[in-house]
C-alpha cells in the first residue's frame, strides 16, 4: 500500500517511515526543507533508490493547492499519517506560528484528501497527551487523565503572547477537535484515529545534533547537562513513551480496526531523578560526569500530581512497551556520540 506522511523530517515521522518501509509500504513524505530532506534521504538510501520512499515539497502545511497537486499526482495513497505540526517553543506570534499551522494544516490535509483522493481509507493524526491533560492538575494527585479527557485551554488563552506552553496545549487541542468535528460534519469515506503520546523519548533517525527535538531536550535539561554533586533538577513528574512505540502505534492505527479512537500513549510517570538513575546505571561513560541526586527516590515524586489511566489503549494495542531505561539510555548514547 501507499502511505502519505506529512512532516517527514520530524523525530516521530522518521521512525514511522522506517517501520512503514519495513512493512513494505510505499511512502510519500512531505518536506519543506531541502537540507533536512537530504539528511533523511541519506538514512534510507535503498528506499530512495528504488522509489519506495519519495519526498514531495509542501512549503506550507496550510496550502490546499499544494496538497491538491500532491493527491492528484499520487492517486494510490491509501493511508495518511498527519504528523506535521509545530512542536518547538520559538514562537513570536502564537496564532500565526503555532495555532494556525496546527489547526488549518490538519483541516487542509483532511479536506483535500476528501476532495481529491476518494481512495484514501484511513487517516491517523499525531495529536498529543497535551490535548488531554489539564495543566492546572499537574500537581493534583486526585486528577486522572483518560482517553476521554480534553484540556480546558481556550482559544483566547492560547492566542496570548508569553506562555508558549499554553499555546502548544491549545494548538494540539484545537487541531484534534477540528479533525473530529470534520469527521462528524463532512462524513468522509475514510476513518480517523488519533495517536496522543506523552513526552516522546528515544534515539532519532537523521537528526541534527545541533537541534535536538523538544521532548528529548527534557532528558538533556533534566539529566545530561547536570553536574556531579547537584540535586536532580526540580520539577513535577510527567508521562513518557518511546518513539519506536509511538511509530508502531501509527502503524497499528492503520492496520487494525481502531477507527474513532484516541490512543493515549503513556508508559509510566518519570521525574528527573528517574532519568539520572537510569543514565548513571545504564550509560557507564557518563557515570561520575552527571549528578546522582538521591538515587531511588524518584518513585515518591512519581506518585505525586496527576495520574493517567490508558487501559483502553493498552488493551487495544497489547504491546510490550519499551521500558524507560532502554529509551533513555538509547537516547543518551546517541547524545554522547554527538558530543565528540
Ligand atoms: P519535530 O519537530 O521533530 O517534527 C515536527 C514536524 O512537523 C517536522 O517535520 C516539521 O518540519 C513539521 N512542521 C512543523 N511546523 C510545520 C509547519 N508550519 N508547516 C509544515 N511542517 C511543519 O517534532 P516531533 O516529531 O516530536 O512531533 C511530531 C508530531 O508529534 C507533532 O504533531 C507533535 O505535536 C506531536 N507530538 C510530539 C510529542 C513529543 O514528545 N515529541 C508528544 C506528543 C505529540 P521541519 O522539519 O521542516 O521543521
Amino acid at each position: 500500500p501507499t502511505t502519505l506522511i506529512t512532516g517527514a523530517t520530524g523525530f516521530i515521522a522518521g521512525h514511522c517511515i522506517e517501520q512503514l518501509l519495513k512493512a513494505d509500504h510505499k511512502v510519500i513524505g512531505t518536506i519543506r526543507s531541502q537540507e533536512k530532506g537530504q539528511r533523511l534521504a541519506a538514512a534510507f538510501p535503498e528506499a530512495i533508490k528504488t522509489g519506495q520512499l519519495v519526498f514531495e515539497t509542501v512549503s506550507d502545511v496550510r496550502s490546499e493547492q499544494e496538497f491538491k497537486t500532491l493527491f492528484q499526482k499520487h492517486t494510490d495513497i491509501k493511508y495518511v499519517l498527519h504528523t506535521a505540526s509545530p512542536f518547538h517553543f520559538n514562537v513570536e506570534d502564537p496564532v500565526k506560528d503555532m495555532l494556525e499551522p496546527a489547526v488549518e494544516g490538519t483541516l487542509t490535509v483532511l479536506k483535500t484528501a476528501k476532495q481529491y483522493a476518494p481512495q484514501v481509507e484511513k487517516f491517523v493524526i499525531t495529536s498529543s497527551f497535551a490535548a488531554m491533560m489539564n495543566w492546572h492538575e499537574v500537581g493534583d494527585s486526585s486528577a486522572v487523565v483518560t482517553e476521554k479527557s480534553w484540556n480546558p485551554v481556550t482559544w483566547d488563552e492560547a492566542a496570548q503572547k508569553g506562555n508558549v506552553v499554553v499555546t502548544y496545549l491549545g494548538s494540539k487541542k484545537f487541531a484534534e477537535k477540528a479533525a473530529w468535528d470534520f469527521m462528524e460534519s463532512e462524513k468522509p469515506s475514510f476513518g480517523l484515529t488519533t495517536v496522543n503520546p506523552a513526552y516522546v523519548f528515544g534515539p532519532g533517525i537523521a537528526i541534527d545534533a545541533k537541534a535536538l527535538n523538544t521532548s528529548n531536550e527534557v532528558i538533556v535539561q533534566g539529566a545530561l547537562s547536570t553536574k556531579p554533586g547537584q540535586d536532580a533538577p526540580a520539577g513535577p513528574a510527567q508521562m513518557w513513551v518511546d518513539v519506536r512505540d509511538v511509530a508502531k502505534a501509527h502503524l497499528s492505527a492503520i492496520s487494525k480496526t481502531l477507527d474513532n479512537q484516541r490512543l493515549m500513549l503513556c508508559v509510566s510517570k518519570f521525574c528527573n531523578q528517574d532519568l539520572l538513575d537510569v543514565i548513571n546505571e545504564k550509560v557507564p561513560e557518563l557515570k561520575g560526569k552527571i549528578a546522582t541526586g538521591k538515587p531511588g527516590t524518584g518513585a515518591e515524586t512519581d506518585k505525586e500530581g496527576f495520574q493517567f489511566d490508558n487501559d483502553q489503549t493498552r488493551k487495544a494495542l497489547n504491546y510490550d512497551w519499551i521500558p524507560l531505561d532502554k529509551s533513555v539510555a538509547d537516547f543518551a548514547n546517541q547524545w554522547l556520540s554527538f558530543q565528540n
